[in-house]
């Protein structure tokens, strides 16, 4: 039995408290040599002085001298910054690192990550969003292992075991609906981010949460896919599923289809991202089968929540335009939240965007951090008006 060494970025967030919640489980199997926060200090701290780790980082550069004198005396290194998060993901004391950061954040710690050659168990999608095409080569030249903790993503990854990909007929990527599959169009304009943070069946961060409200987390999703799996945009398809059993499945060329099922708790993908190929014991799963009374399927109305029409178009057109859409959502998002802009104004905001920063075919990393922030600032600027 082998103890696996991991960093987790963004250990105070949803994903990563539900992280440090697995490791504790199997103490044996897991250390933790590397912790980052953002700006929860306090959370950060308390995680060190139970776990620690070599290094810790908070992104929040004013928070640096907190949380340096509340680990003075114990054997845990400092750092502060984006670059400290970089350190932190890029130290050989791990072998794995847990990229649980959210938003465009994510890139280049798993950039740094893939450089110094360790497994990643990714639930930041943003990243593959944004630059699926330089992380997914990045990896291959690094000969690792991106790992989904995303439960579609892990989902299809355990469908696909054992199969040939030339066996692949389609992607079918499930969908709760969020909390406004039954309102009216018209009423979307109305809705509050009260309401909208009321996810029917899962309890994640802000951001997610939103964007799951607003499909824009599943367009995020069918793009993850695309990278992920090495699939065309027209083999993978959303279908509303407002259980959130059946965590995604595969069609395969004979017709057949295969699920994967389980309870809607992130602690099981997280599990087995981290100990893949094994799997471990765990509390968490045994879903009963009598107890959702019926599983149920809808067609995704792309009308209705324009944002999935948005991430089919951006894949579509390649290039930089996944990262317009993206920046421009964490823009419009951060809007909705403060009350500065309404729910279904969200998507003007990425459509004005997506028709206004010069597209690129080819977007270097550089290219891509320009783009980041030009969507950003025409984001803002409409927003401002
Ligand atoms: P949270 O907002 O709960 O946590 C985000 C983490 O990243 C926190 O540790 C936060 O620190 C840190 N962070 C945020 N912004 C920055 C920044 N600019 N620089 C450095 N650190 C930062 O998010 P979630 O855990 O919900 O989501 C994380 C990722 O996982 C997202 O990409 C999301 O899409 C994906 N995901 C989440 C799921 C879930 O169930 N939550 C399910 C599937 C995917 P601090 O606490 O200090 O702010
Ligand atoms: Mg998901």
């Amino acid at each position: 039995m082998t103890e696996k060494r991991i960093c987790i970025l963004g250990s105070t967030g949803s994903i990563g408290t539900q992280t440090l919640e697995v490791v504790r489980r199997h103490p044996a199997r897991f250390r933790v040599t590397g912790l980052t926060a953002g700006s929860n200090a306090r959370l950060l701290i308390a995680q060190a002085r139970e776990l620690l780790p070599e290094k810790v980082a908070i992104g929040d550069e004013n928070k640096y001298h907190e949380v340096r004198e509340a680990l003075a005396g114990r054997p845990v290194q400092v750092l502060a910054g984006e670059e400290g998060i970089r350190e932190v993901a890029g130290d050989p004391s791990s072998e794995m690192a847990v990229v649980a950061l959210v938003g465009f954040s994510g890139l280049l710690p798993t950039l740094a990550a893939l450089e110094a050659g360790k497994e990643i168990a990714l639930a930041n999608k943003e990243t593959l969003v944004v630059a699926g095409e330089l992380v997914m080569h990045k990896a291959r030249e690094k000969g690792v292992t991106i790992l989904p903790v995303d439960s579609e993503h892990s989902a299809v990854f355990q469908c696909l075991m054992g199969e040939s990909k030339a066996s692949v007929e389609k992607i079918i990527l499930t969908a709760s609906g969020g909390p406004f599959l039954h309102l009216a169009v018209e009423d979307l304009e109305h809705v509050t981010p009260a309401a909208a943070l009321k996810h029917p069946n899962w309890k994640m961060g802000n951001k997610i949460t939103i964007d799951s409200a607003s499909l824009m987390n599943k367009g995020f999703e069918v793009i993850e896919a695309r990278w992920l799996f090495d699939m065309p945009p027209s083999a993978i398809e959303v279908v509303i599923h407002p259980q959130s059993v059946v965590h995604s499945m595969v069609q395969f060329r004979d017709g057949s289809i295969k699920a994967q099922l389980g309870d809607p708790d992130m602690r099981l993908p997280i599990l087995l991202a981290l100990s893949w190929p094994e799997r471990l014991e765990s509390p968490w799963g045994g879903l009963d089968l009598t107890r959702p009374a019926e599983l149920t399927f809808l067609p995704a109305d792309k009308k209705k929540f324009r944002n999935l029409a948005l991430a089919y178009e951006a894949l579509q057109r390649g290039g930089n335009m996944p990262c317009i859409l993206n920046a421009a959502n964490e823009v419009a998002v951060r809007a909705f939240l403060k009350g500065t802009t309404g729910f279904r104004k969200m998507s003007e905001i990425m459509e004005h965007a997506m028709a206004r920063v010069p597209f690129l075919q080819e977007p270097t990393l550089d290219d891509l951090m320009e783009t980041d922030r030009q969507a950003r600032r025409i984001a803002e600027e409409l927003i401002g008006k």
